[in-house]
């Protein structure tokens, strides 16, 4: 039976349960994680955090428990869930109150629910045979860079993708590949520099996104940290999107258009091996 965390207690599955005055359930008013397990591990643990306390401080929420403590539930989770691979998702909402626009007074406490899911990671179908993507226009609301529960168009974007035939879309706003529904956009030049958007109100700062930017410059590759069109991935090399939960993902066709020679690359495939590795090295 799933064990899930609501807010001090560890619950099965159908007891976990938050109000319908919760103002995620009612306004999407709510911030979320999601932390990757390998070999029972936690990846990057840190980096997630830190990027949790970005989002609830651009949202004026309070943190609801301490980052120590934050580490205990994850581990209990992974424990009790026996998760050896899979991910474990985090939310903290504003809190429960008298559905209002106006955010509540600040008595109001933050709920914190948290479950695990196994999930196999390492072997994804995806990493020989490539992502077909659809560009689609970028319509989510204009701060992507906080984390929140507010997917409905990301989810929408990606049902339309595999309505279409493909894997997932890739967003676009004026002209310009955002980034994926649930990851972030790369192509990698005839010359091998690899190009993805640079930070900014535009996309989430991904934490797979920083790690693998590292492991390129580490390996002496090029990084170019700005804007490209759907045409510029269409003619390039070859292209990848990387996230938490599926690391560096080959992606092979935009738009019905064959990127490379239509096999996942070299430079995708050797940038998982060094995350992977260096992930699993550095995993808590
Ligand atoms: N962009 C978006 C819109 C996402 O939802 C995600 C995954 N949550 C990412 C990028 C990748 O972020 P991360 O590497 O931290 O999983």
């Amino acid at each position: 039976m799933q064990t899930v965390y609501v807010n001090g207690d560890y619950l099965p599955k159908d007891e976990a349960k938050i109000s319908v005055f919760d103002r995620a359930f009612l306004f999407a008013d709510a911030v979320y994680e999601v932390t990757s397990v390998i070999g029972g591990k936690l990846v990057d643990f840190a980096g997630h955090m830190a990027r949790l306390h970005r989002s609830l401080g651009e949202l004026d929420i309070e943190p609801p428990v301490s980052d120590d403590e934050m580490l205990d539930i994850h581990r209990r989770l992974v424990a009790e869930n026996a998760i050896e691979e899979g991910m474990i998702y985090l939310q903290v909402t504003r809190g429960t109150a008298d559905r209002d626009f106006l955010f509540p007074e600040k008595d109001v406490r933050p709920n914190l629910v948290l479950f695990a899911q196994a999930k196999s990671l390492i072997d994804n179908p995806f990493v020989e045979r490539g992502q077909k993507i659809v560009s689609m226009e970028d319509l989510r609301w204009r701060r992507c860079d906080i984390k929140t529960t507010q997917l409905l168009y990301a989810s929408w974007a990606k049902s339309l993708a595999h309505a279409d035939g493909a894997d997932d879309a890739w967003l676009v706003r004026d002209g310009f590949i955002t980034e994926g529904t649930s990851n972030n956009a790369y192509i990698v030049k005839e010359d091998g520099t690899i190009v993805t958007r640079q930070l900014s109100e535009d996309v989430l700062s991904g934490i797979t996104r920083s790690a693998v930017l590292e492991c390129a410059r580490q390996l002496q590759m090029k990084v170019e940290e700005r804007p490209f069109t759907v045409e510029e991935a269409k003619a390039a090399a070859e292209a990848f999107s990387t996230s938490a939960s599926s690391f560096v993902n080959p992606v092979v066709e935009i738009d019905g258009s064959t990127i490379g020679n239509g096999a996942p690359g070299p430079v995708a495939r050797r940038l998982r091996e060094i995350y992977l590795e260096k992930s699993r090295a550095a995993a808590i």
